[in-house]
């Protein structure tokens, strides 16, 4: 028997695990259900330290069709001096900044190559806001697959540069996110072509369920009181929550219905937060994002409205933070903790600074701030604010005189 299948989110309908992703009956996602092995905690402890420790939680049938470039397994920092300028006692920062592409996006694009290989497709690609570009240009070419980049025009240099290098075919679209994601379904429809979070999106977010495992594992098996988790398409989100679940059903952690998940969002593309505040369950849809936050300016988010439900489940809240506050996070997290952050990791920090002062997280909770993506992928906006480093003359007098 497999040990997997696929189930509709929505009417809870079974199938077997195909290359498909839409229930033909009510058109919901499919998401991967497991007949889990016995395992306990002592499985995993000694394993290599990336995410692929998991092997048997994981939507990949044979270890031979495993295409790793060894991500995962990143810091959980204490992040004890941040903590006290938040007011926080037990903080902690995931540090996904430093996967091998440098972003979360190694997970869920590791896990979705790996089983594009499974399924003996011949090319794969994505619709990318930046940072998906790069992990699924990357574990392409570990694979030996052509890779099909969908990307709005508009994204940050770096992460161009980044995904033609690992040899990427990067189609740059005049037009929003959410273009490219329908064009990108399109053509990844009618070539038989793996778009990791399109038609291969049901294996895709259990890549993402890995930051719940690790975080579990590096806190000794513990669920944290807060998640605060920054949303483009929320699928990181839901997925996160679908890992502690499943922790829970294996008996790898005890009761998860007590912690709290917040949903991260930048002014200028907060549909999700939006929605919370109304304590509406519909996403109306940003028509034209606008924000620094370009790896969350997702303006008709896939997840949205599952993002919604998980807060409710979890007495969890969404809230943004603008371009000011963004900026103002992440250097306030790189100058008490030494993590450099892309904007949307400045989004997560901006957000949790702006409840612990609203009273709405408690200063002893266990709190957990996911930080997913490097400072270094996106500068520009932040070079507006630092200050320019004036040049000088090599002479030690004169230098020496600006050195107090
Ligand atoms: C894509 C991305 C997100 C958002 O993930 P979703 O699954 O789309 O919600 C957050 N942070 C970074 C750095 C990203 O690249
Ligand atoms: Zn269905």
């Amino acid at each position: 028997m497999m040990r997997i299948s696929l189930e509709c989110r929505e009417c809870k309908k079974h199938y077997e695990p195909t290359f498909k992703y839409i229930c033909e009956d009510c058109f919901g996602p499919l998401d991967v259900k497991y007949d889990f092995p016995k395992v306990n905690k002592d499985t995993f402890s000694n394993r290599e330290h990336t995410y692929w420790r998991y092997f048997e939680l994981l939507p990949i049938l044979e270890k031979s069709n495993i295409i790793s470039i060894d991500a995962g397994m990143t810091p959980l920092v204490r992040a004890e001096k941040l903590g006290k300028e938040l007011g926080l006692n037990k903080l902690y920062i995931k540090n996904d900044s430093v996967n091998p592409t440098f972003s979360f996006k190694d997970r869920p694009a590791g896990i979705a190559v790996s089983k594009s290989k499974e399924f003996g497709l011949s090319a794969v690609g994505c619709a990318s806001t930046g940072n998906l570009a790069s992990a699924t240009a990357a574990h392409a070419a570990k694979g030996g697959f052509p890779c099909h980049i969908f990307a709005p025009s508009d994204i940050e240099m770096p992460k161009i540069a980044q995904a033609l290098s690992y040899g990427a075919n990067f189609i740059a679209v005049d037009g929003t996110y959410d273009d490219a994601n329908r064009i990108a379904a399109q053509i990844g429809d009618s070539k038989g072509i793996g778009i990791v979070n399109i038609n291969m999106r049901s294996y895709y977010v259990e890549g993402s369920k890995t930051l719940a495992y690790e975080v579990a594992e590096q806190l000794d098996w513990q669920v944290p009181d807060q998640l605060v988790v920054p949303v483009g398409s929320g699928a990181m989100l839901n997925a996160i929550c679908k890992g502690f679940e499943e922790l829970q059903n294996i008996s790898l952690l005890n009761d998860v219905s007590n912690m709290h998940m917040v949903a991260a969002q930048p002014t200028g593309c907060a549909p999700i937060v939006t929605a919370f505040k109304k304590k509406s369950y519909e996403v109306i849809p940003v028509e034209q994002p606008d924000t620094i936050a370009k790896s969350l300016a997702i303006g008709d988010p896939g997840d949205g409205r599952y993002v919604l439900k998980r807060l409710k489940q979890y007495n969890g809240f969404a809230e943004e933070s603008n371009n000011k506050e963004i900026l103002d996070a992440i250097l306030l997290l790189a100058k008490t903790e030494g993590i450099f952050t892309e904007p949307a990791g400045g989004v997560s920090v901006a957000v949790l600074k702006k409840l612990v002062d609203e009273g709405k997280i408690d200063k002893n909770d266990t709190t957990v701030c996911y930080v997913t993506g490097n400072g270094l992928k996106a500068t520009e906006s932040l070079m507006e604010v630092l200050p320019k480093p004036q040049v000088m003359q090599a002479d030690v007098a004169k230098i020496s005189a600006v050195v107090k």
